[in-house]
């Protein structure tokens, strides 16, 4: 079968041909229908994460059918339309046991990371991480809960946001349309940060109060998705500031460059939160006396749980966050998807479907 294999720092992910698996004890066979391409894949790509497994398919967002169980597990659950929970914890340490699974030192798996994903025809993981999907959501909008809807429910959680609390999104891509509508839909208010006039009028759309670029393109008064005016925005903090009155209470920074960064932390108001959430190779550089006098937070979050997974499908299921969906692609086409990623030049999400 094809599969997307990351095979090392610094070189493109290559398309290759694999065995089919076979599903061990305890395990399910998966053949894939829609995999989501996260901005993960890039990092692995340009040689920013590298776990030191190489030669492991990508993919962290797979949704399919179960076609074959291993030893061990109930034959009914073939022909079930699954979505995969792509973290499988030792199950023994103190973070497993509050299931926290996303931060296990010594995972037994790590779908699309350390364990061969679902950019294929294929994948087998333990049953338990197959989550049955409910019916209504189509396997391509489904896929991005895997990793762009968990890991915004998940940082919702460590930031603590409350109703009517001012919540940055700084970055338009998968995590930060699922982040701008769940925040929306917990009666927060929403400024959406971004530089491409067609992602800031698809926040707008999901629930964003005011959408702001850093690059002179003030959209505040967007009406539906028309701009109605366009104007320079030469201090974000400023801007910001002044719109919540005094800084946000919340930023989800889901960018994580020198110019993001600094960005946030000048926006961040009395015990804000900034969570971290995206990376480039840049630092993030604050001194203490900020966070002191003003009582401020810097915290990070990483994938979910499988609690936040089963939330995320039931917010997708019941219409509460949607997936906008750029295009899906052939596995064959991962070199042109990768570059539009890269570039910035994707509104919503792309989904392969091999
Ligand atoms: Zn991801
Ligand atoms: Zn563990």
């Amino acid at each position: 079968m094809k599969a997307l294999r990351y095979l090392g720092p610094k070189q493109a992910l290559a398309l290759q041909e694999v065995p089919v698996p076979e599903p061990k004890a305890g395990e399910v066979r998966v053949k894939v229908a829609a995999s989501g391409l996260c901005h993960t894949e890039l990092h692995f790509q340009s040689g920013l994460l590298d776990i030191g497994v190489h030669g492991v398919t990508m993919g962290h967002e797979a949704v399919g059918h179960i076609d074959a169980v291993g030893p061990g597990v109930d034959g009914a659950r073939i022909g079930e339309r699954v979505i995969v929970y792509y973290y499988f914890g030792c199950g023994v340490c103190e973070a497993c046991r509050r299931g926290d699974e996303q931060i296990c030192a010594a995972p037994r798996a790590q779908f699309g990371f350390v364990s061969d994903g679902g950019d294929a025809e294929y994948l087998t993981c333990p049953a338990r991480n197959a989550v049955v999907l409910p019916a209504g959501i189509s396997d391509v909008e489904a896929a991005p809960i895997g990793c762009a809807v968990t890991t915004a429910v998940h940082a919702s959680k460590l930031a603590e946001a409350q109703p009517e609390e001012w919540v940055v999104v700084y970055g338009i891509g998968g995590v930060g349309l699922a982040l701008v509508q769940l925040a929306k839909s917990r009666g927060q208010r929403v400024i959406a940060i971004g530089r491409d006039p067609r992602k800031l009028a698809l926040a707008k759309e999901l629930g964003a109060e005011y959408t702001l670029s850093p690059i002179g393109i003030d959209v505040a008064t967007t009406v539906g998705s028309r701009v109605d005016s366009i104007a320079p925005v030469p201090d974000l903090p400023t801007r910001i500031k002044a719109l919540t009155g005094g800084g946000a209470d919340v930023i989800y920074e889901c960018v994580g460059s020198r110019e993001t960064m600094d960005t946030a932390l000048a926006s961040l108001g009395k015990r804000g939160r900034l969570v971290m959430i995206g990376y480039s190779e840049a630092s993030l550089t604050v001194h203490p006396i900020q966070l002191i006098v003003h009582e401020q937070k810097v915290l990070g979050s990483v994938g979910a749980t499988l609690q936040d997974l089963h939330e995320a499908i039931d917010l997708v299921a019941r219409g509460v966050v949607r997936n906008p969906i750029a295009r899906t692609v052939k596995l064959e086409a991962h070199e042109e998807a990768l570059a539009a990623l890269a570039a910035g030049d994707v509104v919503g999400k792309i989904v392969f479907v091999p």
